[in-house]
């Protein structure tokens, strides 16, 4: 067979990449399968991750100087985070790569290193009883995987924490945005081209604005910002017909324009990513909207508003909650009555991942939690 050209699936990647990161709701998916990386022998590490396009592209990327494995979990095409939320990264799509990959029995090394934030969704108890391998959890972040690797794969605190800094933001301002944008562009160029330039400039000077100043948006997180920044626009408009109501009719139409857009765009702000809860679940609850297709809001909505507690009876301080916590709400106990902690409830997220882990099931919702939390 005749080597492929390298030019072409240079170019065919980096399309690739741009549609994945203009697109990020839609699945892209690459095979999932066994993958190499330098010399690795039967004692090198096996990371495991989801067979999302960028997500393999980030890893592969942090791996490759590295002599170890990579194993790519069937997860439909979706991210880590999403799939293990929303089903797609489970104990049995890691069962199924570990049986078909040809991973080697042999290996002398029979544990597993799976993203932290596949924690939710992978049942750990089920893979091990099925494939006879352990798993453990690494950083929730790629990039930290060479540290990783060189701590003896232990990972620190900072490794634990989900963060959101300004790329993650407009990585997923735009990825969200961008086919809201085209659905708007296509209506304006059926309907009427008359506002268009407008548009482009107003939808992308928002999105940055809104993404790139996320955490220093007064106010709570979610629709409160979203408030906030519609009556800073009330304002201003308020501000411009005072000072000079010459071209009220032009500002007018911008203004109205503005505050569509600034809802559009930040329709679900804090949904996107693992560090905050979606305001867009309980909101579109309380409106009477209990479902769309498969996606349950009234469920989603009902967790969201729980608390987790702790039987201290059945916890054997084992640590696990304490490790695949994005948030850092727990600490480990200082004497032998009380094992584990729940040191900060207000900034759990619900994501249910201790929940999932925690290998005596001590780990349990309560319903009825009203989240204090405040401006991140
Ligand atoms: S995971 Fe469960 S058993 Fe382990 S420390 Fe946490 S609560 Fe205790
Ligand atoms: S304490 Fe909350 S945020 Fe932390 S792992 Fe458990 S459910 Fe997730």
């Amino acid at each position: 067979m005749l080597p492929k050209n390298p030019v072409k699936m240079e170019i065919k990647e980096t399309l690739r990449t741009v549609f994945g990161t203009l697109f990020r709701l839609l699945p892209l998916s690459v095979e999932p399968g066994l993958r190499f990386f330098g010399h690795p022998d039967d004692k090198s590490p096996v990371f495991v991750t989801a067979n999302f396009d960028l997500t393999v592209k980030r890893v592969t990327k942090y791996l490759k100087d590295l002599d170890c494995y990579l194993l790519v979990a069937p997860t439909r095409g979706v991210n880590v985070w999403c799939a293990a939320k929303g089903g797609n990264f489970t104990a049995h799509s890691l069962i199924s790569v570990v049986k078909t990959s040809g991973l080697s029995s042999k290996l002398v090394n029979r544990t597993l290193i799976l993203p932290q934030l596949a924690a939710p969704g992978v049942d750990t108890e089920l893979v091990k009883k099925k494939t006879g391998w352990d798993c453990k959890f690494g950083p929730v972040y790629a990039k930290d995987i060479p540290e990783y690797a060189a701590n003896g794969f232990k990972k620190t605190d900072s490794m634990r924490r989900v963060r959101w800094p300004l790329t993650d933001r407009l990585d997923v301002g735009i990825g969200i945005f961008f086919p809201i944008f085209l659905a708007i562009l296509a209506i304006l160029a059926i309907f009427s081209r008359a506002w268009m330039s407008e548009i482009v400039i107003l939808s992308w000077g928002l999105l940055f604005l809104m993404y790139g100043f996320y955490p220093l948006i007064p106010g709570k997180a979610g629709w409160h910002k979203i408030l906030f920044l519609e009556a800073l626009m009330v304002v201003s408009l308020l501000g411009y017909i005072l000072l000079d109501g010459n071209q009220l009719n032009y500002i007018r139409n911008l203004f109205f324009m503005a505050m569509g857009l600034v809802i559009l765009i930040g329709i679900d702000f804090d949904g996107v990513t693992p560090l905050y809860k979606s305001a867009f679940d309980p909101l579109l609850d309380k409106i009477g909207i209990k479902r769309l297709g498969p996606v349950d809001f009234h469920e989603r909505a009902k967790i969201a508003s729980s608390k987790i507690t702790i039987n201290q009876n059945q916890c054997t301080s084992c640590g696990i909650c304490y490790d695949v916590c994005p948030r850092g709400v727990y600490e480990m106990g200082k004497d032998k009555q009380v094992k584990v902690v729940i040191k900060y409830p207000e900034l759990c997220e619900v994501c249910e991942a201790c929940i999932m882990q925690c290998p005596t099931r001590a780990i349990s919702l309560k319903p009825g939690f009203k989240s204090k939390q405040g401006n991140p």
